[in-house]
């Protein structure tokens, strides 16, 4: 297996082979969990890196063969850990920001979790069943989104932004389309309102100014090469002070005098007023549908609180129209997806969705019951942490977030615990912590780890305290 090895210092021959390497217990206990592949690119990967490693120490300090094999041995071994431990794995979300992007977004009811699974074999996704032959897709979904809107028809696609994408290209494609200036947003770093235009082939009309666009600014941008008038919800900022913009009724009737399609992109959107939860300035989409927008889009895994999803409600001829265009076919929804936002949607129509929905239920816990909870988790923390464990903990107020760019605003007030380590930095606590099992993010406020139990489950509080014990103890 060795190539040539005329170049290599006197200390390489000092180095096992590759062959040795795989046939070594780390190697022999990765093969059947990795596969070959992956173990043998590891081991070549290490050995090469030794090889520089000897070749700039020159002789001094050299282990001998045996030495340098089990230090490839822990190498290798902690390489292949490091493997399992990538991908997509459940984590403890212990930041407070409830709609966490990175993290998910919107961790899933019971219900929906449960669909999602009976939904992972065959399903009867575009099936009627009551007739035996094929049915429309999702159409549960659409029923359901019908009622819960008032809107006459509804669309599920993959995400918001497959949602504006399709509604963009079908209705305004080689035209133009009027946005106010204060509404040309980035939201998450990839999806930004110029672009997304620009790729449907639609032709952005940009009217007044960043704080105040009025009605007669869309008025006269109006021409014959114009298709469609767009309000975008500003969705993770805001401008305040002097500022003016129309509302969704205004725009509505003005693209109807005009013959023009009015589209509003409400980001989050909210299927009930979440004000009593002290989150303000999210577009109800009722009330949306009720102003006489043609078609409204929304996200399905913000404050809905359901699977990854993009929303689509409004006029039935509209609607269709989406519905039949090739784009659609590529931007559809999943079985798994469908069947999760169908269970999610089902408790909205119930009345249980403040009891069911876990985004809901974050939201609306106060800062006493987390209070509460905070308090009697670090009492069994205490308890279980034996006492040379070096961690201190303690309790603080201090304030969650709505997240997933929705009410930027919007500060929850909450309680935090408090963790310090006797040996471990701040940034060195949080790094720890995020190698437990299951991993916990938490953050970092004046040099104190911080642990909000805002947007941890009831559920997990056992998983947690075992998690940080196992890390400590
Ligand atoms: C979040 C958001 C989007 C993108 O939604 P995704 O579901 O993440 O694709 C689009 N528009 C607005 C206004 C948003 O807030």
């Amino acid at each position: 297996m060795r190539r040539k090895t005329s170049r290599e210092p006197q200390a390489g021959a000092a180095l096992p082979s590759v062959d040795e390497v795989l046939n070594g217990p780390a190697a022999r206990a990765l093969l059947p969990l990795l596969g070959r592949e992956r173990v043998l690119t590891m081991v070549r990967a290490l050995i090469a890196a030794k090889r520089v490693e000897i070749a700039g120490r020159e002789g001094a300090g050299i282990p001998g063969r045996v030495g340098l094999t089990e230090r490839l041995e822990a190498e290798l071994a902690a390489m292949g850990e490091a493997e399992q431990r990538s991908g997509v794995r459940r984590v403890i979300n212990a930041t407070g920001v409830v709609v966490h992007t990175n993290l998910g977004r919107a961790p899933l009811s019971p219900r929906a979790i449960e669909a999602m699974k009976a939904a992972s074999g065959y399903a009867a996704i575009e099936y009627d069943l009551a007739a035996g032959s094929r049915g429309s897709r999702g159409d549960k979904a659409v029923s359901l989104l019908k009622l819960l809107t008032g809107a006459e028809d509804a669309l599920v696609v993959n995400n918001c932004a497959a949602a504006a994408l399709l509604a963009l290209s079908v209705f305004a494609r080689g035209r133009e389309v009027i946005v106010s200036r204060g509404e040309l947003v980035e939201i998450g770093g990839d999806f930004r309102i110029p672009d997304i235009l620009a790729h449907s082939g639609a032709v952005l009309r940009e009217v007044g100014t960043t704080n105040r666009t009025h009605l007669r600014d869309y008025e006269s941008a109006i021409s014959e090469r114009t298709s469609l008038i767009l309000k975008v919800h500003p969705s993770n900022f805001r401008i305040t002070g002097f500022t003016k913009t129309p509302g969704t009724a205004e725009l509505a009737e003005l693209a109807r005098a005009s013959g023009l399609t009015f589209y509003e992109d409400a980001g989050s959107g909210a299927l009930a007023d979440l004000a009593p939860l002290g989150i303000s300035g999210e577009p109800v989409i009722r009330e949306v549908v009720a102003s006489g927008a043609d078609i409204v889009s929304f996200s399905g895994d913000k404050l809905l609180g359901g699977p990854q999803s993009g929303i689509v409600v409004g006029r039935e001829e509209e609607v269709e129209r989406l519905r039949r265009d090739p784009l659609y076919r590529a931007l559809r929804a999943d079985k798994t997806m469908i069947a999760a936002l169908e269970a999610t949607l089902e408790s909205y129509a119930r009345g249980t969705a403040a009891q069911e929905i876990p985004v809901l239920r974050m939201l609306s816990a106060t800062a006493d019951e987390i209070g509460a909870r905070s308090a009697s988790l670090a009492a069994r923390m205490r308890n279980a942490l034996g006492e040379g464990s070096g961690l201190h903990l303690g309790g603080v107020a201090g304030v969650s977030a709505v997240g997933g760019g929705a009410a930027p605003d919007s500060a929850l007030e909450t309680a935090l615990i408090t963790l310090e380590h006797l040996h471990l930095s701040d940034t060195q606590l949080e790094e720890k912590l995020r190698s437990a099992e299951p991993p916990i993010i938490s953050r970092i406020e004046s040099g104190r780890v911080l642990l909000d139990l805002r947007t941890v489950a009831e559920e997990d509080e056992v998983v947690l305290i075992d998690a940080i014990v196992k890390l400590f103890n």
